[in-house]
């Protein structure tokens, strides 16, 4: 078998020196230490294309255990890498490093005085988190790089953030005070203004850095670029400015020597922004604050063309905006195709002659409306007869801010092989040149033979611009670099630079020396060795102090993803036998490749995605995690780095297992992800294939899978079975064989629906079939009865769809050979209703059931039709939703003469029903009811999830999921309150959690007639 090649022959790899340094690590710090190969493999890739494996990840406790593992590390001369959210996009948040993440435990806010106008922080807090925490002061921190929600600070300090309000605010280096931070060797010291005045070690540090910079200062001058946005190397040019000037303005002094009062005036502080974790890492910031505007207005402007577009951006600066951001054709293209952006396309106005090929967001902010609506006006003024829609709305201003801040990962929707990646994403050149710079850009990626999609902070010239490629393909991988070098050229030939915000990283280091020449890079290396002799910090980005710098510019191509080490491609192997189809994702390899890893699913507030992170904020319960994870072991890399040896799929890798443990099928991200990873999907197919390599499933997945045969048992004597399985020892026995946590309360059965339906007399109207799920069938037939009782009410005749089961079950579970099985055998059973005209409707109570004819059915390799299984999709419903549907056709109308008019109903949607056609569905019937006080609660997942909470190793989460926003709302509300929840396990996880009674909207319907 031939050997893999070696990715780093660095004496620290070897085994024993790793497991020496873990157990060094474990003893020091309380936090975790996980040096195990899969988990250390979560942390090999950012957003960047690179991945590189880590030597292991500490998750510090608190801040000062993250200082105790860099000194450890420091100490055995091991590279340390600190990392926030993970969602750079040059590869400098990969390296063959120990992994120091701080975004799971060190977020507190440790001083706030709004008075003064600072916050002092510790690094892992995101941006919207620390905004959210200081909302009621009516500050904010400014910086707003499109990944705010799931950013932390130290890795905005780390790249220099910055966003599409920079021309108002600045960027990070300008909001940041004072940073405490941690030197190579461990030692801890704060870096603000006046530090050098205080402290020796601050003031021998700023003394070293002002002598390289004012040695370098007429280089620094000629050669840095003039651009708003500048991160390429460090930022020599802030201490020059604080040096020469002082950090406000101020007296120019200095001549030709350093005796001015450089340590009053130098906060090294701004070194370390853009710094990308090489010369310190940050504990803790302090920042400053701004008030927040009075008012704020947002003008989306629509064009017929790009050209069109930026020919508008500098008369527009001159309205003083505090935004101008661009979008192009590409990625409206994509956001037209996307669930969840569809409608925000909408929102943009249509250009008065042709399409619309590009969109640029105009945003002002003003003390009061009459400023934003001058701002307005000035921006008509320049743009005569250009299409544009203003909004002051902030939902609407929301709306239309999402798409532009999806436009990134939209574009790793793009079918084919070639996908628009990143590596000449970050120019930025004065806007004056931004026309030249995008014709020019063009023209160099089609001499390649491809294209590429821009969209852009245009106020400051920053263009991020993605050229299609293959990075799968040596011959497209060579073009990426020859791309690469000519882009940098082109940037630099217009006054510009090839690191706009983004920073260099593994992709743009290797360029730093053709831009800034030798010189300056011989200064960068004296700055990395005032601070970190030992080359121990994030080593090879920007420099290198171990002699293997500069970098080759071959290495731009190198460590991918799809080919880790040079000659050693990796990919799903082909003849994989899968049990869905992927056609909608551009086949099972592309499925696996999905997850661009820009974070969004590390989001903590509002939406669903992704339960088990928000509950546990770690990187392995989050979507990220998990795509990785499953890439890492369908595309046989873990068996390959596992001993040595290229192999095939882990199929039954016990480390994927236990991340996807954790994986509550919600099905979120399908929806959510901007890119529509579909872990559900993609977890079912690997339990699966794990059932099949290890010749069966074991016997809790089995008994979960039979929820329907169990359930028909239990309701054949549904008084003796509800004795025995809450008798005792009953209880114990199901608790031992399927796992059950003992806190669970388990449903109890009823006699069944079709026992109770009795002898249905037609009404002579339509006919609507009520599909018999588990549960309504066999726990909660009552949901059941009242369908038929309010859809009668509505003239229709009901009948039941006794036809079997959906599988949801056994595809939560991975029994996906069963579940064909079965949705067949269900699909035959149901024909008649989907064939028949005269059956208007199949309504289905529980939302998981729905989901699987309307969504796991149509991509089940299913023996019957395609074509049937759409149509089904297409003649399915919730009961709720379908008497709100055909409201104005049913043949008579129910009257709700017992609804709380006016009342406040709070309705908790089902996870499926939120991803794959949204909560509204079951509020607009109740809204018929009961008028504007139905409130559909942001309440993300319930955390129960089918067969997910029962279980004692997921019942902690499921819990914890739970006390996110529903438990406490369901407290909040009241006993009294009217709670309606169409999802059975979300009613019962109410109860379990809160002991909250809530009830399915058709219920509540029913009821409501009187
Ligand atoms: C879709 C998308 C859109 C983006 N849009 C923008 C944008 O509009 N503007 C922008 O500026 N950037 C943007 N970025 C890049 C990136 O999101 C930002 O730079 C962000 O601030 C990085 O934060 P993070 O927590 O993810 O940092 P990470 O990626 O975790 O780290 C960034 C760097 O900082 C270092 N670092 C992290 N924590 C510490 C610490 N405690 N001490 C020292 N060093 C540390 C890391 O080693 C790394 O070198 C975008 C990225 C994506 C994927
Ligand atoms: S799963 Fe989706 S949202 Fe999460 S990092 Fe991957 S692409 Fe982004
Ligand atoms: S299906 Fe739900 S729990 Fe699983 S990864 Fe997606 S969002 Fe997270």
């Amino acid at each position: 078998m031939p050997s893999l090649p070696v990715l780093n022959n660095a004496p620290y790899s070897a085994d024993a020196v790793r497991d020496a340094l873990a157990s060094e690590l474990r003893s020091a710090v309380t936090g975790e230490v996980r040096f195990d190969l899969h988990n250390r493999m979560l942390y090999a890739t950012d957003a960047s294309l690179y991945q590189v494996e880590p030597l292991g990840v500490v998750i510090p406790a608190t801040v000062e255990d993250g200082a105790r593992a860099v000194a450890i590390c420091a100490r055995a001369g091991v590279p340390v890498l600190p990392r926030g959210g993970g969602t750079s996009l040059a590869g400098q948040c990969t390296n063959r490093a120990v992994v120091v993440d701080f975004s799971m435990n060190c977020r507190a806010v440790l001083e706030l005085d709004a008075a003064r106008g600072f916050v002092r922080v510790e690094p892992g807090i995101t941006i919207d988190e620390l905004n959210d925490a200081i909302e009621s002061t009516g500050m904010f921190f400014a910086p707003d790089p499109a990944t705010m929600k799931h950013a932390n600070i130290g890795g905005c300090i780390g790249n220099n953030a910055a966003g599409a309000r920079s021309i108002r605010y600045g960027r990070t280096s300008e909001n940041v005070l004072g940073v405490d931070v941690c030197l190579a060797d461990g030692s801890r010291v704060r870096l603000d203004r006046g530090a050098a005045m205080r402290d020796e070690r601050a003031r021998e540090l700023t003394r070293r850095v002002c002598e390289v910079v004012w040695k370098n200062r007429r280089l620094i001058r000629e050669r840095y670029p003039r651009t708003l946005r500048r991160n390429a190397g460090y930022n020599l040019d802030l201490i020059l400015n604080q040096i020469e000037r002082g950090e406000g303005g101020g007296s120019a002094g200095g001549g030709n020597d350093l005796t001015n009062a450089w340590e009053e005036r130098v906060n090294l502080a701004h070194l370390m922004c853009g710094s990308e974790g090489t010369l310190a890492v940050t504990m803790g910031a302090q920042l400053a604050l701004h008030p927040k505007p009075g008012a704020k207005g947002l003008a989306v402007v629509g064009f017929a063309s790009l050209d069109a577009a930026i020919e508008c951006v500098l008369p527009i600066l001159k309205t003083l905006p505090t935004a101008v951001e661009l979008l192009d054709d590409t990625v409206l293209d994509l956001a037209r195709e996307n669930v969840e952006c569809r409608p925000f396309v909408d929102l943009m106005p249509p250009p008065t002659r042709g399409m619309l090929k590009a969109v640029l967001y105009v945003e002002y902010f003003g003390a009061d409306g009459a400023e934003v609506a001058a701002g307005f006006e000035r921006l008509r003024a320049v743009t005569p007869g250009v299409a544009m829609q203003a909004h002051t709305d902030a939902s609407q201003m929301m709306k239309a801010w999402r798409l532009r801040k999806s436009g990134e990962p939209l574009l790793h929707g793009i079918p084919g092989n070639r996908k628009p990646i990143t590596f000449v994403e970050d120019n930025a050149v004065p806007v004056e040149h931004l026309c030249r710079f995008v014709r020019d850009m063009r023209a160099i990626v089609e001499s390649y033979g491809t294209r590429a999609a821009f969209y852009a902070h245009a106020s400051v010239g920053v263009l991020h611009v993605r050229p299609l490629l293959d990075i799968h393909d040596g011959a497209d991988r060579e073009r990426m670099r020859a791309i690469a070098v000519q882009a940098a050229d082109l940037a630099k030939s217009l006054g510009g630079v090839m690191s706009g915000e983004h920073g260099d990283g593994r992709v743009r280091t290797p360029l730093l020396e053709r831009f800034y020449g030798p010189e300056l890079m011989g200064a960068f290396r004296e700055i990395k060795r005032v601070f970190d002799p030992g080359n121990v910090l994030n080593p090879g980005n920007i420099v290198d102090l171990s002699g293997l710098d500069p970098r080759p510019i071959e290495s731009v191509s190198q460590r991918l993803r799809v080919e880790p080490g040079v000659g050693w491609p990796v990919g799903v192997p082909e003849g994989i036998e899968t049990y869905f189809s992927y056609n909608d994702q551009h086949g099972f390899d592309s499925a696996v490749e999905m997850c661009n890893g820009a974070g969004v699913c590390r989001k903590k507030q509002g939406g669903t995605m992704c339960p088990s992170y928000m509950a546990t904020l770690d990187e392995r319960h989050s979507t990220r995690g998990r795509g990785n994870a499953l890439r890492l072991a369908i595309t046989g890399q873990l068996s390959a780095l596992g001993d040595g040896t290229p192999g095939g799929p882990a199929w039954t890798d016990e480390g994927t297992k236990e991340t996807l443990n954790l994986c509550l099928s919600c099905k979120a991200c399908k929806t959510e992800c901007p890119s529509n990873v579909d872990v559900a999907r993609l977890k079912a197919e690997y339990t699966a294939q794990g059932h099949r390599v290890a010749g069966g499933a074991p016997l809790p997945a089995r008994l979960f899978g039979a929820v329907r045969t169990l359930n028909r048992l239990g309701s054949l004597l549904p008084g003796a079975a509800n004795w025995i399985a809450r008798h005792p020892l009953g209880r114990r026995a199901l608790n031992r064989v399927m796992g059950l946590h003992e806190k669970r309360s388990l449903p109890a059965f009823a006699p069944s629906l079709a026992r109770q339906w009795g002898t249905v007399i037609g009404s002579g109207g339509p006919t609507v079939a009520l599909f018999g799920d588990c549960f309504t069938m066999f726990n909660e037939p009552s949901i059941g009865l009242a369908t038929r009782r309010v859809l009668q009410a509505c003239g229709y005749n009901v009948v039941l769809a006794d036809a079997g089961c959906c599988g949801r079950a056994k595809i939560s579970t991975g029994l996906l050979p069963g579940a064909i099985l079965e949705a067949d055998r269900t699909l035959e059973r149901l024909r008649r209703f989907i064939e028949d005209p005269g059956v208007v409707a199949i309504v289905v109570g529980e939302p998981s059931c729905l989901s699987a004819f309307k969504d796991d059915w149509l991509q089940l390799k299913m023996q019957g039709s395609i074509e049937l299984r759409q149509a089904l999709a297409a003649k399915a419903f919730l009961p709720e939703e379908f008497v709100d549907r055909q409201w104005e056709n049913h043949p008579r109308r129910p009257y709700f003469s017992r609804a709380p008019k006016g009342g406040r109903v709070l309705l908790h949607g089902h996870c499926h029903q939120k991803a794959l056609w949204g909560a509204e569905t079951s509020a607009a019937a109740l809204r018929r009811a009961v008028g504007t006080g139905v409130e559909v609660l942001d309440s993300g997942c319930c955390g129960m999830a089918g067969s997910f909470g029962y279980t004692s190793d997921r019942y902690e989460v499921s819990m914890r999921i739970g006390e996110l926003v529903l438990f406490p709302a369901a407290r909040e509300a009241g006993p009294a309150a009217r709670i309606a929840a169409p999802g059975t396990s979300c009613r019962h996880q109410l109860h379990d959690g809160t002991g909250v009674e809530a009830r399915h909207p058709i219920e509540w319907l029913a009821e409501w007639m009187g």
